[in-house]
C-alpha cells in the first residue's frame, strides 16, 4: 500500500469503521450466544450431575440402608457414614454427610447405590456464604430429596440404568 493511500484510510479513520461494521452485523444478524442468565438458562445435559440427594421411598422410609458402598468408593473421601442397627434388625444410617467442597461430582457414589438411594440431581443453582454451608448433612440430603423427588423418579425413569 503507497503512502498516501495509507495516509488516506488513516485520515478518514478507515479500520475504526470496519471495526464498527463488523459489530453492526453481529448485532443486527447473527444469531446471539449469549443467555440473560437468571432468566435464560441453558439446557443442560441428562447425564448432567449437580447437587446430592438422598431418597426415600413413597411410604416415607429411608432408602439408604448404610451399606456404605458410595463412602468406599467415592475418590475425594468426601462422603462420611456412620451407621446402627435399629430394634427391628435393620441399619441405617446416624450420620450421612458430603463435603461438597471436597466432591468431584464423578457419580460413582450413586452408581455404587444398590437401593438407588444417594443421586445427583440436576441442580446447579446452589452456594454458600458461610462456612459449612456446602456440607451437606443427612438431614440436609433428605430435604433434597422430599423437595424434588417427583422430578428424581421421572429422570430415572428415563434412565434405563435405574429401571
Ligand atoms: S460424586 Fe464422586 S466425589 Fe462426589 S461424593 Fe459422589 S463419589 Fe464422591
Ligand atoms: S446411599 Fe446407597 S451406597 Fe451409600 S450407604 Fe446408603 S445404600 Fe449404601
Amino acid at each position: 500500500m503507497s503512502n498516501a493511500a495509507r495516509f488516506v484510510k488513516s485520515l478518514f479513520l478507515f479500520e475504526l469503521w470496519q471495526g464498527l461494521g463488523v459489530t453492526l452485523r453481529h448485532f443486527l444478524f447473527v444469531r446471539k450466544v449469549t443467555l440473560q442468565y437468571p432468566e435464560e438458562k441453558a439446557p443442560i445435559s441428562p447425564r448432567f450431575r449437580g447437587l446430592h440427594a438422598l431418597r426415600r421411598y413413597p411410604n416415607g422410609e429411608e432408602r439408604c440402608i448404610a451399606c456404605k458402598l458410595c463412602e468406599v468408593v467415592c475418590p475425594a473421601l468426601a462422603i462420611t457414614i456412620e451407621s446402627e442397627q435399629r430394634a427391628d434388625g435393620t441399619r441405617r444410617t446416624t450420620r450421612y454427610d458430603i463435603d461438597l467442597t471436597k466432591c468431584i461430582f464423578c457419580g460413582f457414589c450413586e452408581e455404587s447405590c444398590p437401593v438407588d438411594s444417594i443421586v445427583e440431581t440436576h441442580i446447579y443453582e446452589y452456594h454458600g456464604e458461610q462456612r459449612g454451608d456446602l456440607y451437606m448433612t443427612k438431614d440436609k440430603l433428605l430435604a433434597v430429596g422430599d423437595k424434588y423427588e417427583a422430578e428424581i423418579a421421572a429422570a430415572r425413569g428415563h434412565d434405563a440404568r435405574y429401571r
